[in-house]
């Protein structure tokens, strides 16, 4: 059941304007950034961020892709084991400020799993989280660095979050399950 509209395309476009605006402020320009999406949301959300800096800043950031799914046992947050399938990051990522991306930022246990396969991969100086929607619950001392909006969920809602390159529309829904 959709309970209501979070986002619409402008305001998805927006968000992610911000991002990549704060993202360029906060580290002082663009020296050293890295941006690694995490499929399947958070990779045309990356590439997203990737143009707008690519666009106002002229600068062309490396972009990698982390593969992780989550399993739970019937969507009970017990049990959660992330998996990492793939790993795309064709550039080194020593010394360098790696911003993962994703869309929803929930438990943490997918960043933690991310935060594991980056740190086996290299020796990054910062590493920092970006995502469109933070929607509480965490379980682990995980917080994002930058956020599109905040939407503090119940157990039973859920976020829907719809891409152009994924999904064909462009919105973000808060749905109850
Ligand atoms: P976490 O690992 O923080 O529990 O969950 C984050 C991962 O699960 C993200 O990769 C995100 O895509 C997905 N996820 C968790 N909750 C939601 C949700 O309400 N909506 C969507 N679209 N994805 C979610
Ligand atoms: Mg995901």
């Amino acid at each position: 059941i959709q309970k209501s509209k979070i986002m619409d395309e402008d305001g998805i476009r927006r968000a992610v304007t911000r991002i990549a605006h704060e993202i360029v402020e906060k580290n002082k320009g663009t020296q050293g950034l890295a941006l690694i999406g995490i499929r399947t949301r958070g990779v045309p959300l990356a590439e997203r961020i990737h143009e707008k800096i690519l666009e106002f800043e002229k600068v062309d950031i490396p972009l990698g892709l982390l593969d992780i799914t989550l399993y739970r046992d019937d969507l009970s947050t017990i049990n959660v084991q992330p998996i990492v399938h793939e790993t795309k990051v064709p550039f080194t990522i020593d010394g360098k400020t790696v911003i993962l991306v994703d869309d929803v930022l929930y438990t943490g246990r997918t960043v933690r799993a991310a935060l594991d396969a980056l740190i086996d991969l290299g020796r990054p100086q910062k590493i920092q989280l970006a995502v469109l929607i933070d929607r509480g619950h965490r379980e682990l001392p995980i917080r994002a660095d930058y956020v599109g909006k905040n939407v503090p969920t119940s157990n039973r809602e859920i976020i829907s979050v719809c891409l152009g390159e994924t999904d064909k529309r462009e919105e973000v829904l808060l749905l109850e399950k």
